[in-house]
C-alpha cells in the first residue's frame, strides 16, 4: 500500500490509497476531482472506489463529479444515505471494504457528525480519521457531544503505537500550539511543534501522525494528564474533576483559541 496526500481545498487532505499489486487506488474523501486524477495518473493506477468519512462539503463536494466521469463504488456510513452525494456502498462497522487487495474496517466514530467513519487498515496498520481525530487535536462537536467524542477517540487510542494516522486537514501547528498552552513542560509537545513549524515552512505535510505520537501531544487523548487537568481547572474554577467536563472545557477552549 502506498498513501499519496493530495492538498484539496485551504487546508484540507484528501487521500489516495494505493494497491501497487492490481494498480488500483482509492480516494478517501474526495472533495475536488481534478487533484485526485492527477494523482492518480502520477501514480500509474486506476481510482476504482471513494471512501467518504463524513458529510461536510469538504470532504464529499467531488463525490457526484468523480461518480459522473469513472465508474467508482462511493462508500460511506449507510445511515448518511442522502447526506453523502452519489453513495453506492453504504456500510457499517464491521464490515469490510475492498481496495484491490487492501482491506478496510469501517470504524463508527460519531460526534464530529453523527455518522462519522474512520477506515482502518488493519494490515497496513494506517488509519484514515477525518475530522474525529487530527494531528493534536479533535474536530468541532457539531452532531455529538464531550462523552460521545471520548468514546469515539478512545476506540482510535486504542489501535497500536505504530497505526499511521491520516487525518483530513492540516491543522497541526495551531493544535500544538494550544496543546503547549495546557501542557507547557511536555517535552513531546514542543519537539513536535517545532518539526511541525520546520515542516511546513519547507511546504511539507506533517502527516501522517501515528497513534504513540498522539497519545504523548494530543489534549483530547490526554484528559488524564495532571498538568493538563490543573490547567484546564485553573482556567475554570468550578469545573470539579469529572473527565468529562476537562474534556468539554478543553475543547470549548480550543474553539476560541
Ligand atoms: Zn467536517
Amino acid at each position: 500500500m502506498r498513501v499519496v496526500p493530495v492538498p484539496v481545498l485551504h487546508d484540507n487532505y484528501s487521500y489516495l490509497v494505493v494497491d501497487e499489486t492490481e494498480a488500483v487506488a482509492a480516494v478517501v474523501d474526495c472533495a475536488e476531482v481534478e487533484p485526485m486524477l492527477a494523482a492518480a495518473q502520477q501514480e500509474g493506477v486506476t481510482i476504482t472506489s471513494v471512501l467518504s468519512t463524513h458529510h461536510h462539503y469538504d470532504h464529499i463536494g467531488g463525490n457526484d463529479e468523480i461518480a459522473g466521469k469513472i465508474p467508482v463504488r462511493i462508500y460511506g456510513n449507510a445511515d448518511d444515505d442522502g447526506r453523502i452525494p452519489s453513495l453506492t456502498d453504504g456500510v457499517r462497522e464491521g464490515d469490510t471494504i475492498h481496495v484491490g487487495g487492501l482491506i478496510a474496517r469501517p470504524i463508527l466514530v460519531p460526534a464530529h457528525t453523527s455518522g462519522h467513519m474512520a477506515y482502518y487498515f488493519e494490515e497496513q496498520r494506517s488509519v484514515f480519521t477525518g475530522d474525529t481525530l487530527f494531528a493534536a487535536g479533535c474536530g468541532r462537536l457539531f452532531e455529538g457531544d464531550p462523552a460521545q467524542m471520548m468514546s469515539s477517540l478512545a476506540k482510535l487510542n486504542a489501535l497500536p503505537d505504530s497505526t499511521k494516522v491520516y487525518c483530513g486537514h492540516e491543522y497541526t501547528v495551531k493544535n500544538l500550539e494550544f496543546a503547549a498552552t495546557l501542557e507547557p513542560k511536555n517535552k513531546a509537545i514542543a519537539d513536535k511543534l517545532a518539526w511541525a513549524g520546520a515542516r511546513r515552512r519547507d511546504g511539507q505535510p506533517t502527516v501522517p501522525s501515528t497513534i504513540g505520537s498522539e497519545r504523548t501531544t494530543n489534549p483530547f487523548l490526554r484528559t488524564r494528564n495532571q498538568e493538563l487537568r490543573e490547567s484546564i481547572q485553573e482556567r475554570f474554577p468550578d469545573i470539579g474533576d469529572d473527565d468529562e467536563d476537562i474534556f468539554g472545557a478543553t475543547r470549548r477552549l480550543k474553539d476560541d483559541f
